[in-house]
């Protein structure tokens, strides 16, 4: 039985782990590195413990700091979130070596998932799609020309163990290739520790889709529908919504493959399998063995706390549904909330929160970390916030979304706000034309672009007006006043003169 959690991570996530805890009446041990002191999360968490100063190794990824952290604060299990150890295998090994329980996959399944060579090979063997490429690492260029000239360009180098939309080569002509591949290598063995890359065809514009499983310890695994997540920059998400644009008939039997496959790797916890959509066709990308930054668009259709129900298997629990219990109801969109500045090639923005205004009513999720007075670091991701909105359906999820983003009110630091105003204007954005090309396609930086021009000439009109308005409001008070002495003094005469 499990009742102290040790949150392995900070940001909105980490008071979102929290709060699934304090549902199930866990105690909760928050860690923090130095700049993070006056973070939310150690204030909402039981206890706190500093990991010291550094970069994200020396802190959030100090693996020996943080399980010391949690056997001295009595521990039972440990939720990594999402981003920094939680999809590292050694991390997950080190926490149940010492006797603590991982909440998330086994560190095996960790350690085959976080290559996705090797991913893509289990997918196929489950009679899954998956995108034409090479079946294994790509040492040479020659052996890099082989399989370009059976798939042919464009196509993508990627790492093996890449992640966070970093580690991704496009390749247009073979005169890149030999450059590329180079280039791809070096980031690999950089970032991710092995130098191990593969290639696949490049998808023009594809769909980013993606399905949500749940499994126990006792081999029950379900799938909780799709996700739609293909408004991306950078190959990084900024708007997901649920369910996303395929067929029931599709989702369930892309659902149950996948199930049967997380059923045959006696898969545990949460996990999201995430797929390209072109031309009708589904191609499976890849598994993400943890919870994932847009859960809650899912959530909100379904009305079920994967959050809880993580920490229910990692409890040893059976889990509270089954697939026949998973029903749907209406359209959620999330807006990932990014101090940056889009009109500045996002730029990452730091500062303190001077006001916010965080929009509220049926069906608006604000999922943050941010308070008025709270300095904004930059040393780390620049999500500050999830607006997760609920409509009966898409029109008026989108509706919904329009208001909450107007009521959406941060000052201090620039964020994309403005950026995700904009995008649900588009027609595009509307008729669902949604594909990963989104912000290049729709030209949205121009529209951005028309927007603050013409906010700011609204601006001088307003301010005008206002002014303008102040004067006229001011001489009427003024008049009326006077008026009003008039009248009293008239009164006061008349009374004295006995008229009364
Ligand atoms: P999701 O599908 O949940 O959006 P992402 O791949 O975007 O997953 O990653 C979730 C978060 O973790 C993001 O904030 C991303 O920047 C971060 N992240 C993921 N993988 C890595 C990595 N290997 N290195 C650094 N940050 C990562
Ligand atoms: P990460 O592990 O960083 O999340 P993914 O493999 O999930 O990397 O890819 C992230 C995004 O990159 C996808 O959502 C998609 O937009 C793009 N992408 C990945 N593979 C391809 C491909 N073969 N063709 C076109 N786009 C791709
Ligand atoms: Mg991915």
């Amino acid at each position: 039985m499990l009742s102290t959690i040790l949150i392995a991570n900070r940001g909105e996530i980490a008071i979102r782990i929290i709060r699934a805890c304090r549902l199930l009446n866990f105690k909760t041990v928050a860690i923090f590195s130095d700049i993070d002191s006056t973070s939310l999360h150690i204030k909402m968490a039981d206890e706190a413990f500093c990991l010291g100063s550094g970069d994200v190794q020396d802190t959030y990824l100090n693996i020996e700091k943080i399980i010391e952290i949690a056997l001295k604060s009595q521990s039972d299990a440990i939720h990594p979130g999402y981003g920094f150890l939680s999809e590292s295998a050694i991390f997950a090994e080190e926490v149940e070596k010492n006797g603590l329980i991982f909440v998330g996959p086994s560190p095996s399944i960790l350690h085959r998932l976080g290559n996705k060579i090797e991913a893509k090979k289990m997918a196929k063997e489950a009679g899954i799609l998956t995108v034409p490429g090479s079946s294994g690492y790509i040492n040479s260029v020659s052996e890099a020309e082989q399989i370009t000239n059976k798939i042919g360009y464009p196509i993508i180098i990627k790492a093996a163990y890449g992640g966070g939309g970093r580690g991704m080569e496009i390749v247009e002509n073979p005169d890149a290739l030999e450059i590329s591949l180079m280039g791809c290598q070096t980031i690999a063995s950089k970032f991710f520790g092995s130098s191990e890359v593969f290639i696949e065809k490049y998808i023009h514009a594809p769909r980013h889709v993606e399905i949500q499983f749940l499994a126990d310890n006792f081999g029950n695994v379900i799938h909780i529908g799709d996700r739609e997540c293909s408004i991306q920059r950078s190959y990084q998400k900024i708007i997901e919504e649920a369910p996303s644009f395929i067929s029931a008939r599709r989702r369930n039997s892309l659902g149950e493959k996948i199930c049967n496959l997380a059923k045959k790797l006696s898969y545990r916890n949460a996990g999201t399998a995430e797929f390209l959509w072109k031309d009708r066709k589904l191609y499976f990308n890849e598994i993400n063995p943890r919870i994932q930054v847009e859960h809650p668009v899912t959530e909100m259709i379904t009305g079920i706390d994967l959050v809880v129900q993580q920490l229910r298997v990692a409890n040893n629990e059976e889990l509270s549904y089954s697939q026949k219990d998973i029903k749907f109801s209406g359209h959620a969109l999330e807006f990932r909330i990014n101090a940056e500045d889009p009109l500045k090639a996002f730029y990452p923005q730091t500062g303190k929160i001077l006001s916010l205004n965080i929009p509220g009513g049926n069906d608006v999720r604000f999922d943050t970390f941010i308070y008025p007075n709270y300095n904004l670091p930059n040393q780390y991701d620049s999500l500050i916030g999830k607006l997760i909105i609920r409509g009966e359906n898409r029109e008026d999820a989108i509706q919904k979304s329009r208001l909450a983003l107007n009521e959406l009110a941060i000052s201090g630091l620039t964020t994309n706000i403005s950026l995700h105003k904009a995008i649900i204007e588009t027609e595009e954005f509307q008729h669902r034309q949604i594909t990963t090309d989104f912000l290049e396609r729709t030209k949205i930086n121009q529209i951005l672009n028309h927007y603050e021009k013409l906010k700011l000439v609204a601006l001088l009109i307003a301010n005008t007006i206002h002014k303008q308005k102040q004067d006229y409001d001011i001489s009427n008070i003024q008049r009326s006043r006077e008026d009003y002495n008039r009248w009293r003094e008239q009164n006061k005469l008349e009374q004295q003169n006995g008229y009364r």
